[in-house]
């Protein structure tokens, strides 16, 4: 079933340095429709990891609700935590955290062995490395397809990272600061390919940067500055 909505409810995080409980986010409201781009920008430290982290079940809040679709989803067991991580959601991180003993079709392939075991895998292994390829082809790089990562650029890093994430056909993309590592023309590019993937195939994507130009590729902009959204604001 298509998620059409995710909200984050009054959040609150802290995270305690020796004796001292230092706040970082104090009641966070964010919203997301199905086939938003928004942008979160906030200074370094300002919390937009953490609060990507909340939004995606990497981590739970100390106060305050995530909802999928109106239903609390930060509660779950987690084993059914596991399963929306899995199933619902796909992470991009600045520093690709791609695999460098395995190729680029094999990083991409790794989502698929996990969620089907190794046995369940194999079964399919057919139509995994087809669906693969058909991804890989989707974000510009089937010409490297039995490239390492050590043999690829940076943008063709936060490809194969963005492949990864999608063989999985999440419904809502998280992508933490996914320009951080590149120069401006590469950036440039890569969130063009996210903004292309918003559009046509009405990917939900939460995008973390410190970068004001990045953010204006966006949709929306929110900005999160002493622990709150500070201002909403439509892009040009
Ligand atoms: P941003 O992504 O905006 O740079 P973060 O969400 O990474 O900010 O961090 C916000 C604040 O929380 C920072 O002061 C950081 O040092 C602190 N912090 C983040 N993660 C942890 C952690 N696991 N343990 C302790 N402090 C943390
Ligand atoms: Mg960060």
């Amino acid at each position: 079933m298509p998620v059409t909505q995710l909200t984050a409810v009054a959040i609150e995080k802290s995270y305690r340095k020796g004796q001292h409980h230092v706040p970082v986010l104090q009641g966070v409201e964010v919203r997301v429709q199905r086939g938003d781009f928004m942008a979160i920008v906030g200074q370094s430290g300002s919390g937009k990891s953490t609060l990507l982290h909340l939004m995606g079940l990497l981590d739970t809040p100390d106060v305050g609700e995530i909802l999928l679709d109106g239903r609390r989803i930060d509660d779950l067991p987690a084993s059914a935590r596991n399963e929306l991580r899995n199933r619902v959601f796909g992470f991009i991180f600045q520093s690709y955290h791609l695999l460098p003993e395995l190729s680029l079709l094999e990083n991409v392939l790794t989502p698929l062995m996990i969620r089907n075991s190794l046995w369940g895998y194999w079964k399919q292994r057919k139509a995994c490395v087809e669906s693969a390829r058909e991804i890989i082809a989707r974000v510009g790089l089937d010409h490297r397809l039995k490239h390492r990562p050590s043999e690829l650029s940076g943008g063709e890093m936060q490809r194969a990272a963005i492949a990864r994430a999608l063989i999985a056909r999440p419904q809502v993309l998280l992508a933490d600061e996914p320009t951080g590592n590149l120069d401006t023309r590469t950036g440039e590019e890569i969130t063009d390919l996210l903004a292309s993937l918003n559009e046509q195939n009405q990917l939900t994507i939460i995008m973390v940067t410190h970068d004001e130009k990045v953010a204006k590729l966006a949709h929306r902009t929110v900005r999160l500055s002493e622990g709150r959204i500070e201002a909403a604001g439509e892009a040009a």
